[in-house]
């Protein structure tokens, strides 16, 4: 069965498609992955065996009625718990949300399913996608698969550990300030961050709503292209959802892998995104693939964002404002946790032993951090002048793309780092994130594609990832480029033998 959990996403719908193997030998061979490796990884939160198998079935009896099938058809996927789906547990890692069923689909889950995607079960994730490292979770970390004492990435870490680990081919996680790119790149997957409204993100639990997008992780730039066309597209259901066909992701990166070629194009290397701070072994990756898209035939020219220093600031005020009203709806009411409805406790002192018992630290700090931004007489000082430098970054990158047609820099500055080894210290959590803003911010698309191991005597062979950031609904391009560098480069790969090193 091992080739089977191995095979790309592509492979194993074509395998389905055949009928060389039926949706459910391949639903079958990812559980029992799950149930042997899960107990090391800790990816996902809640495995739907009863769910993917029917799942599964239904793909096979659509093949055996001779019904046309989708390019994903019988493929298994993770979805990330801040995705809401209809009777499935969902708690967005949170202990407010133990316990709630969603009486309705998310978009993207509705689609996944009509594309008979096989959903395994939800993965773990930093408490309502608050982190980078998915040690904010309410219920315990997840481990990287290339060394289990060290982090997967967050916030979306159980989707990368699960596909990292050969647990699911293809899965979901949501990108609010890096948390589908950085958790790729210290998993050695892709990950990609649609243009900020080209997926819907209808059914997604709120952390920061201006900023909050869903999007597709898979081993191969192909696989990801396939997820990314099977969830994106206009959503009436949500407002700020473009409303303009989606990119051609597909095409770009069978393309891209095709041509093995980069004439024409003209890369950005963005000076303000490297240097001091980022780990030796990072850079050494980056730089050789910098040399690697020169020699596929790119132009390579330097662009100054001089504005993207501020990104790390102007994160962490927009998005704490953001989630400090998003989070007033888990009042002990709606959803969830109760505690403290004895009938003498009073309604406000329900809500607020809820809210005290629910949330976790840093959830708590972003909710005050917030709150504080928001108030009146700080409002302008803060929150205004955030929304400022937002506007600035917007602007560098509307410059730099008159100069390039994509941007690289490093994912993150760092590896994966050892479970608890930054947890304590939030600043130091926070600029895991430094590469990955500016694209948040401007909403522009941006993905992650693995460049190599950083080789260092300080840790054993840990991947690093190459971000390529594109203009608004050029989301094509990053697949594209994405594609080629791939196609020149050793795929990497994480033991299947898990191992604590
Ligand atoms: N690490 C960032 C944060 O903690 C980004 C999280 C995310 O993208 N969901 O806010």
């Amino acid at each position: 069965m091992t080739e089977l959990i191995t095979s790309t996403a592509a492979e194993l719908a074509g395998l389905v498609a055949s009928g060389e193997a039926s949706a459910v030998e391949v639903a079958q061979a990812h559980l029992d992955r799950i149930t042997a490796a899960d107990g090391d990884l800790h990816a996902f939160l809640h495995v739907d065996t009863e769910g993917a198998l029917a799942a599964a079935t239904a793909v096979d009896e659509a093949r055996a009625a001779g019904r046309p099938l989708g390019a994903l058809a019988g493929v298994p996927l993770a979805m990330k718990d801040v995705v809401v789906t209809k009777g499935l547990p969902t708690t967005s890692g949170s202990k407010i949300l133990q316990g709630w069923r969603p009486p309705y689909d998310a978009t993207i889950t509705t689609r996944i399913k009509a594309a008979g995607v096989v959903m395994l079960g939800k993965t773990n994730m930093d408490e309502f996608a608050m982190g980078s490292s998915t040690e904010n979770s309410s219920y315990g970390p997840t481990h990287n698969p290339w060394d289990l004492s060290r982090i997967p990435g967050g916030s979306s870490g159980g989707s990368s550990a699960a596909v990292a680990g050969f647990e699911a081919p293809l899965a979901i996680g949501t990108d609010t300030g890096g948390s589908i790119r950085q958790p790729a790149a210290v998993t050695g997957i892709v990950g990609h961050k649609p243009t900020y409204g080209g997926v819907s993100r209808y059914g997604l639990i709120a952390f920061s709503s201006s900023l909050d997008q869903a999007g597709p992780f898979g081993r191969t730039v192909l696989d990801t292209a396939l997820l990314h066309e099977v969830i994106a597209g206009h959503d009436q259901a949500d407002s700020t959802s473009i409303n303009a066909p989606t990119p051609p992701v597909v095409a770009a990166a069978r393309e891209g892998a095709a041509s093995g070629s980069l004439a024409g194009v003209r890369v950005g290397v963005v000076r303000e995104l490297a240097g001091d701070g980022y780990q030796p072994g990072v850079l050494a990756s980056y730089d050789a693939a910098i040399e690697t898209l020169q020699a596929l035939g790119a132009e390579i020219v330097e662009v100054s964002c001089p504005h993207f220093e501020y990104a790390l600031a102007a994160y962490y005020l927009i998005a704490p404002s953001e989630c400090s009203s998003n989070l007033a709806r888990f009042d002990a009411v709606r959803y969830g946790l109760r505690v403290g409805d004895d009938g003498v406790n009073s309604l406000e002192d329900v809500m607020s032993l809820t809210r005290e018992q629910g949330f976790g630290p840093e959830v708590k700090r972003r909710i005050m951090i917030g709150t504080y931004a928001l108030s009146s007489g700080y409002y302008e000082a803060y929150y205004g002048q955030a929304q400022k430098v937002r506007t600035l970054i917007a602007r560098d990158f509307a410059a730099a793309f008159e100069l390039a047609d994509v941007l690289v820099s490093p994912t993150s500055p760092f590896v994966a780092f050892g479970i608890g080894e930054r947890a304590a210290d939030p600043m130091a959590m926070y600029i895991n994130d430094l590469c990955t803003l500016p694209a948040s911010l401007a909403g522009v698309p941006a993905i992650s594609v693995p460049c190599g191991l950083s080789v260092s005597p300080s840790h054993p062979p840990l991947p690093v990832g190459l971000q390529i950031m594109a203009p608004t609904q050029a989301d094509d391009r990053c697949y594209r480029v994405a594609a080629t560098f791939e196609s020149v480069t050793e795929r990497l790969s994480a033991p299947l033998e898990l191992v604590k090193a």
